[in-house]
């Protein structure tokens, strides 16, 4: 789906997944204009296939579009090409319990300009693929190690969106860590470095004493939908959920420690480094109240339990 000057998005259509035509002079690849989503698609007892909030996908893609100077598709046009690349692809959703497909949204400024400026054309594209767990360590804990020399993002920046720049530049942390054995990585703030961000593509909680807290969104963390959903779950259930500013300090005297997201739903902690300092999880890491949280999101994403908060979409 293209669109020029105008900023209106022309209808779309499906093509079969390869390579694209891209001019050398784009926006994307000369100034990284770019953004991108990620979402999945469940399947169902019954075999019908659910999808998961898909329009808060397509509101935090308009959201960076507005940062990044882009034009996006609308809402309606976001969430009817993502409901017609799953259709496509529809064999390729495993059945419940054994994965989901996952949707790659992009956006991208696809016209050619050779001065700095927003590009003259936008094309948005979806591709997918089936997967199963993110971490090789599958439902079992993570280490995460965190990083004190390189910052995710400053404030002012585009930390609060889902560009594509944003990425790269954390990847040298990503590697070190995995060379040294860890699962990945936790940002601390740039300015004190002393207060939790976020792991390179998932949102993180802390519990103590049955309280849950995670950090507050405030324009360097993304704003996870399924950090959103763990939270609204989480009240529902009856506990106390703080969205502020967490220290490292509290972090290592936790009771339990899980990350949410698209990709690692909610993945349990077992253990956390800092600057040298290993900290194991008293619950060994699957806590009590990742366990829990964890249970009422697949369950409602795969149409396991009835869907009260009306986050699901199905779409065949
Ligand atoms: N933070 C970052 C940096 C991410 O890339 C992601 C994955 N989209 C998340 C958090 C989690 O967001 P969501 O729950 O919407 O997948």
């Amino acid at each position: 789906m293209k669109c020029s000057e105008d900023g209106i998005f022309s209808e779309g259509e499906l093509r079969r997944y390869g390579p694209i035509e891209l001019s050398p002079a784009s926006g994307v690849l000369n100034y990284g204009q770019g953004l991108f989503e990620g979402l999945k698609a469940y399947r169902k007892e019954d075999g019908s296939i659910l999808l998961f909030r898909p329009q808060e996908n397509a509101l935090r893609m308009r959201m960076g579009a507005e940062r990044m100077c882009m034009a996006s598709p609308s809402v309606e046009q976001f969430v009817e090409a993502v409901k017609l690349t799953v259709l496509a692809n529809k064999r390729w959703v495993p059945p419940t319990g054994k994965g989901s497909l996952y949707l790659r949204p992009l956006l991208m400024g696809s016209g050619a300009l050779l001065g700095v400026s927003p590009s003259p054309e936008y094309t948005f594209l979806i591709y997918a693929s089936p997967v199963g767990n993110y971490f090789k360590e599958g439902s079992a804990p993570i280490n995460l190690v965190v990083e004190n020399d390189y910052p995710r993002a400053a404030p002012g920046g585009t930390g609060g969106v889902k560009a594509i720049g944003n990425y790269a530049p954390v990847m040298k942390a990503q590697k070190k860590a995995k060379e040294n054995g860890y699962s990945d990585v936790l940002y601390l703030d740039s300015t004190h470095k002393k207060y939790l961000e976020e792991v390179s593509a998932c949102n993180i909680f802390v519990v103590k004493d049955k309280i849950i807290s995670t950090p507050e969104i405030k324009g360097t963390i993304l704003p996870g939908i399924t950090r959103r959903s763990v939270i609204d779950i989480a009240r529902a259930q009856g506990y106390q959920v703080e969205e502020r500013a967490v220290s490292v300090e509290e972090l290592l005297d936790a009771d339990e420690v899980f990350c949410t997201g698209t990709a690692v739903v909610v993945s349990p902690v077992g253990s956390i480094t800092y600057l040298g300092r290993r900290v194991e999880y008293e619950s060994k890491g699957v806590g009590a109240v990742s366990r829990e949280v964890y249970s009422a999101l697949t369950r409602l994403q795969m149409g396991l339990a009835e869907d009260k908060m009306g986050w699901t979409m199905q779409i065949n």
